[in-house]
């Protein structure tokens, strides 16, 4: 694959991606794909949308897992619902995770993606070593897919994250990058943090946002908005992962499914920033 080809983030029936036509009619050659939901997780349904891909030249690279119940209404709101880090939903989610990975094997997609949760500071408590042992129940049976699992960041710092991950200490375990969330949850300046973790970073993010006030962050979302428009510094970004040696696919996300024509309109703009940039810099 070429480096840095631009994609999106698409959905098919969960999630907040765009449609697949949408990727299509705005010629993205790669897409991400929220899970679709159980019933339409089957080889039929992959098949289906395996040929809408290679009839549109487009590639999947990456199946992101979501899970019913989930709401990021607010920071505390998303902490207890999201990922496999509340305890109560835990088992369950895990094995829908197996099937999601499962899934990605009939779409044949080597990469599974997981917003894992606010992974528990506590390093030597029950819940952060029950996690770590989940995790690593889990990235087992993404390895016998020939899976990688991307972690999505921003609930957590950089150094946090870079613990979690040396403590789980599975060969499979990645991290898709993704700047706006650093900015939206307060956890770190995005491109001090991708410098950290670089190393281990296999997908991004194209995504924007504006920082919270300063005795807000943390505490109450940052503001989503267009590519270019916020704070992450979009030139600088592409630098930062030029030098890291990153080659992958470069993935708009933009969270605003209750407007489509709007999404629509500034993926649009999002791929032709990105593609100029590109031509700079690459
Ligand atoms: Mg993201």
């Amino acid at each position: 694959m070429q480096p840095w080809q631009i994609g999106v983030f698409a959905s098919v029936d969960a999630g907040l991606g765009v449609h697949l036509d949408v990727a299509r009619e705005l010629g993205i050659p790669t897409v991400q794909v929220h899970s679709p939901h159980k019933p339409t997780r089957t080889q039929a349904a992959a098949d289906s949308f395996l040929a809408n891909c290679n009839a549109a030249g487009i590639t999947v690279t990456c199946v992101f897992g979501g899970f019913d119940g989930e709401s990021y209404a607010d920071i505390p709101t998303t902490a207890n619902t999201v990922g496999l880090v509340p305890e109560a939903t835990r088992a369950a989610r895990v094995q829908e995770m197996k099937e999601i990975s499962d899934f990605a094997k009939l779409l044949g997609c080597g990469a599974v993606g997981l917003h894992v949760g606010f992974v528990p500071a506590d390093r030597t408590g029950a819940n952060y070593n029950g996690l770590i042992e989940t995790t690593r129940g889990l990235l087992d049976h993404v390895a016998a897919n020939g899976q990688n699992l991307h972690l999505e960041t921003g609930q957590e710092s950089a150094d946090h994250l870079l613990e979690f991950i040396h403590d789980v200490g599975r060969s499979n375990l990645f991290i898709n990058f993704d700047p706006a969330n650093m900015i939206l949850y307060g956890t770190g300046n995005p491109i001090e943090a991708l410098k950290k973790v670089g190393h281990l970073v296999r997908s991004v993010h194209c995504k924007d946002a504006k920082w919270a006030a300063p005795a807000e962050r943390g505490k109450s979302w940052g503001c989503e908005v267009a590519l270019g428009e916020g704070d992450v510094g979009m030139e600088t970004y592409l630098r930062t992962l030029k030098e890291l040696g990153y080659c992958g696919p470069l993935t708009i996300e933009r969270e605003i499914a209750h407007d489509r024509e709007r999404q629509k309109r500034d993926i649009g703009t999002a791929a032709s920033l990105l593609e100029r940039l590109r031509s700079q810099i690459l």
